[in-house]
């Protein structure tokens, strides 16, 4: 078999190094083509160092000239671009097979488009992308041919244990319920009460998986779930009353798919990236990712709980943006990276991150969503919204 060249858009991310991880284990399957960051031009310099990709993409343009000098010293003739469209350029690259979309939050959306229009095999991580634009990322994902695979661990496990193909949806499959499981996050036992004094550092502390700030936020508030659910109903064509979430504390089981003749499928493994991340790049084989096996017995038992909607209010703001459609879930996702922003930024307490999110889609006009431009302009409409709600209840 050739080997497959790769662009990792967020490659100095979690998923992106897990990703590097990976390819550094089949250096005869995979060769990187591509890597790209925000800012980090010493964590960039380091991977293309060890990777040699024939190109490297900086958004930030002083970062990338100080990269650009790094190289030039190593003798390392990776070609260096900077700012946004050349993200979109590398993920369209001809001798790109496989792009993984790891950027975090609205960020993503354009090089992940760029990447489905060009009709490459897409490695989702940018749950956001599909948050913001569903309608029209799956629309362009089929016109183009591409081909996209869930990275997110609870949509692969869901892919791994649906059918082979669904032309007639999930219903005429048998399926009659997803179980999108959830770990709870750091504060599934904490006192309500107490949830107004938590700082970023105790909210970015995951109990059972290693993240990035922003996502360990919203496993916090539990928006990451909410986000899933919305993912979901556009990665498997159905409604959210096909998604329940279930809070499993262990994450262990990654997520079920319950059919009608009582089987409930499901995929096991330990908390890892690098088993989703394998998956979805060799699919539909099978490649050795570095996870340690699962071991069962020391796992010993399984616990499964209903969410608790009081706690955790921003799971219910994603169903409800999901009811109103349209480009309610784009001004939810701006809203929700805003709010979490500025929590991060100690500007907002935990508790007003909902609040932020819960006046912003109030606040919104919310329309069709089936063009770029609306969408584009969703966003940036709900992200003046929330900056103005966030910085009213800054004082409080
Ligand atoms: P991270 O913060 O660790 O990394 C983000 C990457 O994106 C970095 O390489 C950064 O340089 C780049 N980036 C950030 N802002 C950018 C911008 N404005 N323009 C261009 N590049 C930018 O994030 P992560 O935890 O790796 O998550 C990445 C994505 O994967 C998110 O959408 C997240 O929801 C999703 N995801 C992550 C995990 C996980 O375990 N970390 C699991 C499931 C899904
Ligand atoms: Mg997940």
């Amino acid at each position: 078999m050739a080997s497959q060249g790769i662009c990792v858009l967020g490659s100095t991310g979690t998923i992106g190094v897990n990703t590097l991880d990976v390819i550094r284990r089949h250096p005869q399957r995979y060769h990187v083509v591509a890597l790209t960051a925000q800012q980090s031009d010493e964590a960039l310099f380091k991977q293309c160092v060890e990777f040699k990709p024939q190109y490297a993409v900086l958004v930030d343009e002083l970062a990338a000239q100080r990269l650009s000098e790094q190289l030039i010293k190593q003798r390392i003739d990776t070609q260096v671009l900077s700012g946004v469209d050349a993200l979109c350029q590398v993920a369209r690259l001809d001798n790109v097979d496989q792009v993984m979309a790891a950027i975090v939050g609205a960020a993503g959306l354009m090089p992940a488009l760029a990447a489905a229009r060009a009709g490459k095999r897409i490695l989702l991580a940018n749950k956001e992308a599909l948050v913001m634009s569903g309608d029209l990322f799956m629309k362009e994902v089929k016109q183009h041919g591409a081909t996209l695979l869930p990275i997110d661990s609870e949509h692969n496990a869901i892919f791994q244990c649906m059918p082979e193909s669904l032309p007639h949806g999930l219903q005429t499959a048998g399926v009659n319920k997803i179980l999108l499981t959830a770990s709870g996050g750091p504060f599934r036992n904490r006192p309500v009460e107490s949830l107004h004094d938590v700082t970023p550092q105790e909210a970015v502390a995951h109990p059972n998986w290693v993240m990035g700030q922003k996502i360990s936020v919203d496993s916090a508030t539990m928006m990451n779930k909410g986000l899933e659910v919305i993912e979901a109903c556009w990665l498997f064509a159905t409604q959210a009353s096909m998604v329940e979430v279930v809070v499993h504390p262990q994450s262990v089981i990654h997520s079920m798919v319950s059919y009608n003749d009582g089987s409930v499928l499901a995929q096991l493994g330990n908390p890892d990236m690098r088993t989703p991340i394998a998956h979805a790049m060799a699919w539909p084989e099978r490649i050795e990712s570095g996870v340690e096996p699962l071991d069962i017995f020391q796992v010993a038992r399984l616990d499964f709980e209903k969410p608790d909607f009081a706690r955790f209010p921003c799971l219910a703001m994603a169903y409800e943006s999901l009811r109103i459609g349209g480009t309610a879930t784009t001004a939810l996702n701006a809203a929700n990276e805003i709010a979490v922003d500025a929590f991060l930024n100690k500007q907002l307490r935990f508790t007003h991150i909902v609040e932020v999110i819960e006046q912003t889609l109030k606040q919104a006009i919310h329309i069709e969503a089936n063009d770029l431009d609306t969408v584009l302009q969703a966003d940036k409409d709900a992200r003046s919204i929330a900056l103005e709600w966030a910085a009213r209840l800054e004082k409080k």
